[in-house]
């Protein structure tokens, strides 16, 4: 079951939250008032009402996980992302993600393996408000081709290692922000797309997600 009330209390912890995310070092204002203005219990179960917007993950069915809104946060900074740009998330999860990017102005294909999870966002009716957001379901491992070029790449799970296809599908310049290893902890990357078709790296810091799987689930 969903809740879609947002109260003064819900509003008024999530300033809370964007507080604590701002004090552990996120400086993009726009990041920050993307998770301001949305109602991050919405996307889960109305279980979790009172702690919604504790900064921690929580499950979301089919052993998988909203991310923690810092996490979120971090990762969507290192997008440096600009109006209009077209943007690729892989693993669509609650949408909560794929939601703070379409706040920020961008145009959003994102890709889900579990049929299950892709087929609970079609009935979520808050997706509504951002008719630009696109929904998939497949692997991510094969990218968008079709829609592709990208301006941006996020991955919101444990990659162990750099997908080629979906380094193929960023344009000169694009960035991708990805966590990569195949232990409990993977290490955020920011990779630079090259004009011959390579990609620069820069290490950040270390974080805990659930495995970016193969193939698809039904
Ligand atoms: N961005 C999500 C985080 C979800 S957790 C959110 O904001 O809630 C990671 C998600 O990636 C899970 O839903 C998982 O099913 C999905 N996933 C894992 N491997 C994948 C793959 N190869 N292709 C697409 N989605 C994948």
């Amino acid at each position: 079951m969903r809740t879609t009330d947002d109260s003064y209390l819900h509003k008024g912890l999530r300033k809370q939250l964007v507080e604590t995310i701002r004090q552990k070092g996120i400086t993009d204002e726009r990041v920050l008032e993307a998770i301001l203005n949305l109602p991050r219990h919405f996307f889960m179960d109305s279980a979790f009402d009172k702690i919604a917007y504790e900064d921690r993950a929580f499950p979301i069915g089919e052993g998988q996980t909203i991310s923690q809104p810092y996490t979120v946060a971090y990762q969507t900074q290192l997008l440096e992302l600009k109006p209009f740009e077209k943007v690729l998330e892989i693993g669509t999860g609650s949408a909560y993600q794929a939601c703070v990017l379409a706040e920020m102005g961008v145009q959003v294909y994102t890709i889900e393996r579990q049929k299950k999870l892709f087929d609970n966002n079609k009935q979520f009716a808050y997706l509504k408000k951002y008719p630009r957001l696109k929904f998939f379901y497949g692997d991510s491992y094969a990218g968008l081709p079709t829609y592709g070029p990208f301006d941006k790449v996020i991955v919101t799970a444990a990659a162990p290692y750099i997908p080629p296809k979906l380094v193929e599908q960023l344009k000169t310049g694009g960035l991708m922000v990805i966590p990569v290893g195949d232990g409990k902890v993977q290490r955020m990357l920011r990779l630079t797309k090259q004009a011959d078709g390579s990609a620069t790296e820069e290490l950040y810091d270390n974080f805990s997600f659930v495995p970016m799987l193969g193939g698809k689930n039904s």
